[in-house]
């Protein structure tokens, strides 16, 4: 049985303990100890990873009673460990904030936190009923409100004789013993997971979004350094577009909204000067009959587009091509008849495809101007 020094004290970094037991497995050794400090993965809290000796840690899991550490060499005797602190405080301030925003979101709406994934990036709660989106504000500042409130976090394990009067969050029945986790007036939760020591720890807690899932929501949040440092990219972020905007850092999303009026009455613009000049190369094929003919740069419903307005004025069948040596688009209109049996013998030359309805053909081949022109030259 490992003792659970983690437990005691969850700012321990540093301990010495006497091997128990070493195996080497496929994947390193497993190494036991009479008493750690090294978190194993549960509750949905990632393990801690540090050195052991001379060893490194690779993995943290219970075993019944005990912690099995997986580290990467063998170990001895008695050995002095060093716990990452780095990620175990920002687990803890990840976890201790969800606590906070489960203890808040059940205290206002009744709901249940179910599901809890904490990556690298943000971490998501999941509730099992609806919260809307414009509430998070309000959430988010209670939450911080309690943060900033310093409050202690406390453990502790009830009697059996008074756990039944214990009032506390849980996804299931749970058999004594039970570790109660409290934040004072905040949340009472059973918990196997290490809490920061007060809440002031936690820093601030971020709420970034809250979507439907399932039966009720996904909030994805960032605690502490973590949330610190996905604000810091987005306001690095935010200094590039205001700098590509010449915008005020602060105005920026008017200054995108602008953008995109300009650049939409630009397209419109561009689109009504496209029709006249298409009028313009159709009005010089009047009269003429079949048409074959090149533009440089068209998109396919360009190419279409111009089709249509030559076949409207010329009389035949119009052939429209937009490409390089490599391959054209096409499309062929007539306003009288059918254009099937030419694309498709078209299609057959030229190694293309295609097809439409009566009177439209469109497609594309892969042949450059002058083989085209010549398939045309023996029609
Ligand atoms: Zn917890």
């Amino acid at each position: 049985m490992t003792r659970r020094l983690y437990y005691e004290d969850s700012h321990l970094r540093a301990f010495s303990a006497q091997v128990t037991g070493c195996t080497q497995t496929q994947k390193g050794w497993e190494v036991t100890l009479d008493a750690t400090a090294f978190y194993p993965e549960g509750g949905g809290q990632p393990c801690d990873l540090g050195t052991l000796g001379g060893a490194k840690v690779l993995d943290v899991q219970e075993r019944g009673e005990d912690v099995i550490h997986l580290c990467d060499a063998p170990v001895e005797g008695i050995v002095e460990s060093i716990i990452q602190w780095d990620r175990r405080f920002d687990l803890m301030q990840q976890h201790t904030g969800e606590h906070m925003v489960s203890g808040v979101v059940c205290a206002r709406y009744g709901w249940h936190n179910v599901g809890f994934h904490m990556g690298s990036d943000m971490i998501t709660i999941d509730f099992d009923g609806p919260i809307p989106a414009e509430d998070l504000p309000q959430i988010e500042a209670q939450v911080n409100a309690y943060i900033w409130q310093d409050l202690q976090v406390r453990t502790l394990t009830p009697s059996p004789e008074e756990l039944p009067h214990v009032i506390y969050r849980t996804k299931r029945a749970l058999p004594w013993p039970v570790r109660i986790v409290t934040i004072p007036g905040v949340d009472t939760c059973a918990c196997c997971g290490v809490h920061t020591k007060t809440t002031g720890e936690v820093g601030l807690v971020k709420l970034f979004s809250c979507v439907k899932f399932h039966q009720g929501v996904r909030i994805e949040m960032a605690c502490g350094g973590r949330a610190m440092g996905i604000l810091n990219e987005v306001y690095r972020q935010n200094r590039l577009v205001s700098q590509a905007f010449s915008a005020k850092i602060m105005e920026t999303g008017e200054a995108a909204r602008q953008m995109n009026e300009r650049l939409a009455a630009a397209e419109y613009r561009i689109v009504s000067l496209e029709r006249q000049i298409h009028d313009t190369i159709a009005a010089g094929y009047a009269g003429q009959g079949d048409v074959v003919h090149f533009q440089e740069g068209l998109r396919p419903d360009q190419v279409r587009e111009l089709a249509d307005r030559i076949a409207a004025v010329c009389g035949g069948t119009a052939a429209v091509f937009s490409g390089t040596e490599n391959g054209h688009t096409m499309c062929l209109v007539n306003k009288n008849g059918d254009v099937k049996e030419l694309g498709n013998a078209l299609c057959k030359a030229l190694n293309g495809r295609g097809g439409g309805k009566p009177g439209y053909f469109q497609g594309s081949v892969k042949a450059g101007q002058d083989e085209i022109l010549a398939f045309f030259r023996e029609q």
